[in-house]
This record gives C-alpha cells, structure tokens and sequence, in this order.
C-alpha cells in the first residue's frame, strides 16, 4: 500500500488567507496525503518561517475551539481555549480547506499537558517521587483528567469527523521541561531520568494499591537510587526496564500505571468516532509509553530523533505503525540521511510517515520532502 504523508502544522501556521493556497499545493504538487493539525496543544515557543517570513509564536497551550460545553454535570477542569489573533476559527477554516482539496485531517492532542490546565488545577498534577508536583504535566491517572480527556476526544470527532485523532503525551509522569537538562551533582542516565519522571500523586497511589503494588515502598526505592547515582558512586543504569528487573516492588508499580494508561487508551478507541493514533516519543523519558503493549488498539506513530535508528519506527505487532520525523533533518548536510531513513523506514513496513512541522519547511524545503517521499513510494511499490 502507498505509504500516507502528513505535514504536522499549528492553527496560527496557516492563516485564514493562506490556508487555501498552502493546502492546494501540497496536495497537487507535494504529494501530502493530509495534515495532522494541533487541536489541544501544550505550552509551545515556535520559531518558524510559514509564509515566507520568520515568525516567533508563544502559546501557553489548551483547546483551539471551544468545547461544546456539558449542561449536565460539568467538567471538573474544563480546558483552556488558545487565545490569540489568528487561531479562533483557524482549525475550522483549515478542516474546511482540508476537504476542499481532499486531505486528510487528523487532529492532535496533548494527552497529559493540555495546555494551561495544571496551572489551574495544580491538584491534578503529576508528582514525583521526591514530592515536587509538575508545572506542566498532568496525571493521566486521575479520574477527572480521563474525564476531560475524553469529552475532548468525543467531540473533536463528532465535529470535525477527522480521519484520526493523534494522542500525543499519552503517559502518567512527571516531566518539567527536559527532565535531561536537570543541573545536578552528575549527569542523569535515561534510566534515572525516567524514574525522576515516575508518578506517585494520590490517584496513582489509590490506584497502586488496587492493583496489588506497594507506592511508599516504589517510592523509597526510587529515591535510594537517585540518591546513590547522584552521589557518583553507583554505576547509571543502561534502561528503565534493567531497573525495574532488578526491583520487583518498582516493576509492580510501573505495570499498574500500564495497565491504567492501557485502560484510558481503550475507553477512547471506544468513545471516539475516528481512528486513534498513539504518538510515542522514544527520546522522552517517560519510560511508560515505551512499554505500552504495542498491539494496543489504536495506530502506532514513533517519534525518532536524529540518533535512533529508524527500526525503531517500525513496531511489527501493531495494528499499524508510522514514523514521525523533525523538518530539521533535511536541512543541510542531514539532507541525504533524511531520504534514506525516510526510505528505510518504508521498506520496513511504516505505513506512512509525518514529518513535523510546516512551518519549518520553506519551499525547497517542502520539494525535498516531495522528492524523498516520491523515492521512499517507489522503495515501496518494488
Ligand atoms: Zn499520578
């Protein structure tokens, strides 16, 4: 099958007088398939140069369309709309120039950092072990976020009838900016980072102990072992999953906040009229939607970073699998590398690939990604 190409892009990417100009020609002359567009974002600085001039966006996230409200039983944290010149009604204007020019529109959503939410709610916060509530990460394990979560699902699809909905920061955890670029004593290993990252708020504590785990005891070890690591004289871990072999109390903890991202991932395939499309970071630290059981429900799209390699991408078991690329590595020297990772991945079985952000793509730019995803079809056809 032709592999699809989605073009990642903000509302404020393309403006109202743009929008039908820019999408005519990705369609006629890019060979995009569709546009996975931002519908619940969480607090983004872009740097971009849509349009043909450089243009600096500062958001602090939420909703780009008011959610139609519930009359019975409210949310409890209904979430923030996105205000700003040049984003109310965009996402409509862009659905709409979407089925103009027969593109697929997928929408995405910030699964755990919803935009604004934390800052007022700070009682649904993700907490780590070490009692430091996140400034932007929300606890998926907490019953009125599902909620939240949901509604915002259901309806995005009922009104926008989207080809998918894309989740991207599905996981339970702390992260507070780059958790990597934490000033410490010694520099973290990925495994550490994760485990500075792993949530002990009160749900996940309730939820813990209905699933049979032990959260003081989780919680101890993951201070002990950040304490010794940070002290230099304990050798970093190589993965989360060598840690939590070697502590089964920590490994019960992290399979119950599994099986509750599991159950949450259900219950939206079930609720939501469109196709649900997990987005997983593998350069993230939040070492639980690493381990989600890949033959969950919904598609599977991988982010790599320049360094991974791309079988990484390419989850065999899943119902689908798709790769999620920077815009930056086409630029310069990167140029080749991107073409033949973008071929590679194809010739793996990827479905279909997004490359991320439109913005960041000028018009070269945008021909580069034409030629690489003409090379990566034929790759596929032979
Ligand atoms: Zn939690």
């Amino acid at each position: 099958m032709k592999p699809t190409l989605f073009l990642e892009a903000f509302p404020w990417d393309l403006p109202s007088n743009q929008a039908s100009s820019a999408l005519s020609r990705l369609h006629g002359e890019v060979g995009v398939t569709g546009l996975s567009v931002w519908a619940v974002c969480p607090a983004v600085t872009q740097l971009g140069i849509a349009g043909g001039s450089v243009q600096l966006v500062r958001c602090q996230g939420g909703c780009f369309v008011e959610m139609c409200g519930r009359t019975e039983q409210p949310l409890k944290a209904p979430p923030a709309i996105v205000e700003g010149a040049g984003t109310v009604g965009a996402l409509h204007e862009i659905a709409e120039a979407c089925g103009k020019h027969a593109l697929d529109l997928r929408l995405i959503v910030s699964a755990s950092r919803m935009g604004g939410l934390v800052a007022r709610h700070p009682q649904f916060a993700a907490l780590n072990a070490l009692g430091i509530t996140s400034d932007q990460s929300l606890c998926l394990t907490n019953e009125v976020i599902r909620e939240v979560l949901r509604d915002v699902v259901k309806d995005l699809a009922v009104r926008f009838t989207p080809s998918a909905i894309v989740l991207s920061d599905l996981s339970i955890g702390w992260r507070d900016g780059d958790v990597g670029n934490v000033r410490a004593p010694r520099a973290l290993g990925s495994a550490e980072q994760s485990l500075l990252s792993m949530c002990f708020c009160a749900a996940c504590c309730v939820q813990a102990q209905r699933g049979g785990a032990n959260a003081d005891e989780a919680a101890s070890t993951v201070k002990r072992i950040l304490d010794r690591s940070l002290q230099g004289d304990f050798p970093l871990h190589e993965s989360l999953a060598a840690v939590l072999t070697e502590h089964p109390t920590l490994a019960a903890y992290a399979r119950v906040q599994c099986e509750t991202l599991s159950a949450l991932l259900g219950g939206l395939v079930a609720c939501c009229k469109s196709e649900i499309v997990v987005s997983r970071d593998l350069q993230g630290h939040d070492g639980l939607s690493g381990q989600l059981d890949p033959r969950l429900p919904g598609a599977i799209l991988t982010r790599l970073g320049p360094s991974t390699p791309v079988e990484a991408a390419f989850v065999p078991e899943a119902r689908r699998s798709e790769l999620h690329v920077a815009a930056s590595e086409m630029i310069g020297a990167e140029d080749h590398n991107f073409v033949k990772r973008l071929s590679d991945a194809v010739e793996l079985g990827c479905a279909g690939v997004t490359i991320d952000n439109y913005a960041f793509l000028s018009s070269s730019g945008l021909t580069r990604v034409r030629q690489a995803m003409r090379f990566a079809r034929r790759t596929a056809a032979s």
